[in-house]
């Protein structure tokens, strides 16, 4: 099995994390009440969908 020559210096562990990041969902905000909702679904704070009332509160 193929074994490292040597150990990865903690500078180059972390250059190569540099690309790792926290993805965000696609959060737009809600045309009826300006919350941040995501894309395409029925906005949790006012039920609103395309500008029309989905859901009753
Ligand atoms: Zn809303």
């Amino acid at each position: 099995m193929a074994v490292p020559k040597r150990r990865t210096s903690t500078t180059r562990k972390n250059k190569r994390r540099t690309h790792f990041k926290l993805a965000v969902p696609g959060m737009v905000k809600c045309d009826n009440c300006g919350e941040y909702k995501l894309a395409h679904r029925v906005c949790p704070n006012c039920g609103s969908y395309k500008g029309e009332t989905v859901v009753e509160k």
